[in-house]
């Protein structure tokens, strides 16, 4: 089994929704649930981990939901108002306080280095990063982004899809270019300067194609995307330009494999029957543009429609079957399940 630290994964927010329905998180994860993607059981199945854990604060309107595609099957879904600071913070303090309460529980790890995460998965516990996605909860001094470092914070994307006073994100839209309007404001500017003086990882999901590149100009950084796929295949908002790969490739960052059917499929409808083959061009065409350096994995498992082949983290070894099968040797599949993802934390974290 090739074990798997991955980019991004949702299980906070589905652990935080439990909660509010009165089950315990710390139980739900040790124990295992047949909700959603990841818990302790189904992790260790699938061989994944660890990963990047993200404080996400969902819109105060509902669900999110992709809008229908038109007769030619395109979409462009509106971007999500932008949210009040003070429910942000509540929730996002409360995902915090879960990821805390299961490291407490022994029932993963909370992890701040890499020798941590090395550590806990040769124990075989899952190693979770604290990952802001959106800095919703973030104030404009950045008193909150002391605060939540302090608890374990060590990578954040300044937006989701949705703006902020920090920058601009990109709609989910097909087909659509990710340069969708502004990049990042002075306050994102002095937010990204913050991450780089204290270590926290700055993550490009999301992010316009101008806030791509004003990242790229300030940031001293590997270039990251966490959960995004190749443009060029699937010509979604969310997905990334060759010359934006090529931007990557040349700062040593990485991109993570975004499992999100929509956002893999040629026609990228939101239709868990996609092959695994589409997995696999994506990260040909990663691979051919970057290098095997610069790929890596990003499930967005417990926030995204997987293919039915996964379903769900214990389903995670499929994906290296295939990549085997499609000829990556051993050392290329240890860079894309984890080596790759711990040589940029190590470098954005000053390791
Ligand atoms: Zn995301």
């Amino acid at each position: 089994m090739e074990l798997v630290f991955d980019g991004h994964n949702d299980v906070l927010l589905r652990l935080w929704r439990s909660r509010a329905n009165g089950t315990d998180p710390v139980a739900e994860f040790r124990n295992g649930t047949s909700e959603g993607h990841i818990d302790g059981p189904r992790a260790k199945a699938g061989g994944l981990a660890g990963g990047l854990c993200a404080i996400y604060i969902p819109s105060t309107g509902g669900d999110f939901v992709l809008k229908e595609p038109d007769e030619k099957g395109h979409y462009a879904t509106p971007l999500e108002a932008p949210l009040q600071r003070q429910p942000s913070l509540d929730i996002a303090l409360d995902m915090a306080s879960i990821a805390l309460r299961l490291d407490r529980a022994g029932a993963w790890r909370l992890c701040r280095s890499t020798a941590e995460i090395r550590r806990a998965m040769e124990e075989g516990i899952f190693a979770a990063v604290m990952h802001m996605e959106g800095c919703e909860a973030i104030d404009d001094d950045l008193d909150a982004l002391e605060t939540f470092h302090a608890a374990g914070l060590r990578s954040l994307g300044p937006v989701w899809s949705r703006n902020n006073i920090f920058g601009h994100g990109v709609p989910f839209a097909f087909p659509m270019s990710p340069d969708t309007g502004p990049g990042l404001t002075d306050l994102g500017f002095e937010l990204v300067k913050a991450c780089n003086r204290m270590g926290i990882l700055v993550d490009l999901a999301h992010i316009t194609e101008k806030g791509f590149w004003d990242v790229a100009k300030v940031s001293d950084q590997p270039l990251i995307a966490s959960h995004s796929n190749a443009h060029a295949l699937t010509p979604v908002a969310r997905n990334l330009t060759d010359k934006q790969l090529d931007a990557i490739r040349e700062s040593r960052g990485l991109v993570g494999l975004n499992y999100a059917v929509t956002m893999l499929r040629d026609d990228a409808r939101d239709d868990a029957k996609t092959p695994l083959s589409d997995m696999i061009r994506h990260i040909d065409h990663l691979v051919n543009r970057m290098g095997i350096d610069c790929v890596a994995l990003g499930s967005d498992f417990d926030g995204a429609t997987v293919p039915a082949d996964i379903a769900d983290a214990a389903g995670n070894q499929k994906l290296v079957a295939a990549l085997k099968a499609a000829g990556y040797a051993d050392e290329e599949l240890k860079k894309i399940c984890r080596e790759n993802w711990l040589r940029v934390l190590a470098s954005a974290w000053h390791e």
